[in-house]
């Protein structure tokens, strides 16, 4: 990846006198390199501690104010990346290795490249090491921080994915469109998984047609509650810091129990893999009030903090298909997303990064409703949505993709707004994975970059697959007058205020004839509630 500097040189095998077990520096004998890692790069695989020599070497870790507040983040997700910092901490000095480990109530530097450009002038390493970060933002700030300190960079690839980044360039190369579809084609075929002799296992590419099924009137029953991890001492300390310093911050930490260390991870796998995987599948697109995990993996923080590699997930539901624990359609379902999704936001994220955050094809300017902060409204659906992210840090796809960001679609809120939202209110947000779904795949203000067309649609999609629309006071068949669904609503309205753009276009004009069949009059008292709406929003 990206080398700032000049190369470093060995200095020979002398202990640097100057840094203690826990990287306090007491001296000024430079050290050899500064292995920065960051708050979601806790593998013991990482790259930038790979060869390291503990003699030469110091690994620098930072709890910086600034990425708890860049945007508002959530307590769970501020305590979670924190927790998981200071486990890893000790497994680190427990294999006999040196940190120098900034506890954000030891050091008051704003930000993590403030507090880097401190340490870099007091311990005035040779070279600074990392791996990729999965933000631009973090990439550029420590970039330029070295570069104003005079220190080589050494940037490595983050091989804790499936696809590297060059990897994706390359499919990409040439190609009009970068569509899901033919990404997670070309990697199965890579990789050989779910393949028999050239051909997809089971004849087909993808199960979606068993995997939309609603839970009926009947819902649900008794799932059983995934694995979950009680707080330990280092995590409660974490939780009370967190109050202390974030008491404004959005969203509760009663439920906290994410996993927090490799082997955490791994036991939430399993639970998945022996629990959950079988109906993954069928019921992936489902919703159910006080349902917030159903049979989701509950395993993307793990994931993205790098507690646990891609290929340990795929590898265990291609186990447990093999074994006959799991049908199909769910083991491939959840490999699409893991193998497919997954690596394939990750590629569009780097490859139209800085600029992608400022696309906003569908001009939209409305500002995000406050009660996407509070859950304070009487729309059912979004109540729970919202309800759920603030109590527990966690939505699953489609309470993210056709509850919360479809009504910011349809109410036609400025996308970096909602951008912010996503990035401040989940637990296992980084911008690399959730800056594409949100700009591209649910608000569609990349042009298509990333969706083929706009995942637009209205109150009955959610009441076919939820119980909401039976416990709110709106009715989803209704676009107008006092009982009128504001998806409903607003959903033709889009179609109205987009049909320009949309109606010849192969994907969408289907969606888009409907609204020729829709009387004059009846279209003007849509345009007229929804615009009554977006005022009462605003
Ligand atoms: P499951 O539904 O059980 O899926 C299994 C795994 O597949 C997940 O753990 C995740 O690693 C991966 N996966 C599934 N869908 C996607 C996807 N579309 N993109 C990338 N990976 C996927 N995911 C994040 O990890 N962080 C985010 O910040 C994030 N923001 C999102 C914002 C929006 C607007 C939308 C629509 C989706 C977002 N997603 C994000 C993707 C997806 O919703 C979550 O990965 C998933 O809900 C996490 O819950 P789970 O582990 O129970 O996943
Ligand atoms: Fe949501 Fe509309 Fe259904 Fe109410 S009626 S729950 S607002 S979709």
């Amino acid at each position: 990846m990206v080398c700032v500097g000049t190369n470093v040189s060995s200095r020979g095998t002398t202990p640097p006198s100057n840094i203690t077990k826990d990287g306090a520096y007491l001296n000024k004998i430079p050290l050899r390199r500064l292995l920065i890692v960051l708050g979601d790069q806790l593998s013991r695989d990482n790259p930038a501690l790979r060869d390291l020599d503990p003699q030469l070497d110091l690994i620098w870790m930072c709890e910086a104010r600034g990425e708890a507040t860049h945007v508002p983040s959530h307590k769970a997700r501020t305590v979670l990346f924190l927790a998981a910092m200071r486990h890893f901490r000790e497994q680190l000095q427990a294999d006999g290795l040196r940190v120098r480990y900034l506890e954000l109530e030891a050091h008051d530097h704003p930000t993590l490249d403030a507090a880097l450009s401190a340490d870099l002038a007091n311990l005035k390493p040779q070279q600074v090491c990392m791996t990729q970060p999965g933000e631009y933002r973090v990439l550029s700030a420590l970039r330029s921080t070295c570069v104003s300190a005079g220190v080589a960079l050494h940037c490595l690839e983050d091989d804790h994915f499936l696809c590297s980044t060059d990897e994706f360039a390359h499919w990409a190369e040439g190609r009009k469109e970068l569509r899901l579809e033919h990404f997670y084609r070309w990697i199965r075929k890579r990789d050989d998984i779910l393949m028999d002799g050239g051909k997809p296992t089971g004849g087909t590419w993808n199960f979606d047609k068993h995997n939309r099924k609603n839970f009926g009137k009947r819902g649900p029953g008794t799932i059983r509650p995934p694995l979950g991890f009680e707080p330990n001492a280092i995590t409660r300390d974490v939780m009370q810091l967190v109050e202390r310093h974030f008491p404004a911050a959005p969203g509760q930490l009663q439920h906290f129990d994410w996993p927090l260390s490799a082997e955490q991870a791994q036991a939430a796998l399993e639970d998945f893999i022996a629990h959950r995987l079988s109906d993954f599948g069928p019921y992936q697109d489902a919703l159910w009030s006080g349902e917030p995990y159903l049979y989701h993996a509950r395993l993307s923080a793990a994931l993205n903090l790098k507690l646990l590699h891609p290929r340990q997930a795929v590898d265990a539901a291609l186990n447990a298909h093999q074994q006959g624990q799991a049908p199909m359609a769910s083991v491939e379902g959840f490999i699409r997303q893991i193998l497919g999704w997954r690596e394939y936001v990750r590629g569009i994220y780097w490859r139209n990064m800085p600029g992608y955050l400022e696309h906003n094809l569908l001009q939209a300017q409305q500002p995000l409703p406050d009660f996407y902060w509070t859950a304070e409204t009487d729309y059912a659906c979004l109540q729970a949505a919202i309800g759920q992210v603030l109590e527990y840090g966690y939505g699953h796809h489609i309470q993210r993709l056709m509850v919360t960001g479809l009504f910011a679609l349809l109410l036609g809120v400025e996308p970096v707004q909602i951008h912010t939202w996503y990035l401040a209110m989940f637990v296992d947000a980084v911008e690399w994975v959730e800056a594409p779904n949100t700009i591209g795949m649910s608000q569609f203000a990349d042009g298509g970059l990333l969706a083929s067309k706009p995942y637009a649609a209205s109150g009955a999609y959610i009441q076919r697959m939820s119980n909401h629309c039976s416990q709110c006071r709106y009715d989803p068949k209704q676009a107008t007058g006092e009982s009128a669904c504001p998806f409903t609503t607003l959903f033709w309205d889009f179609l109205d205020r987009h049909q320009q753009r949309f109606a010849k276009h192969p994907r969408s004009a289907l969606m888009w004839r409907n609204l020729q069949r829709l009387p004059s009059e009846k279209l003007v008292s849509i345009r007229k509630q929804a615009a009554a709406l977006r005022q009462q929003l605003a």
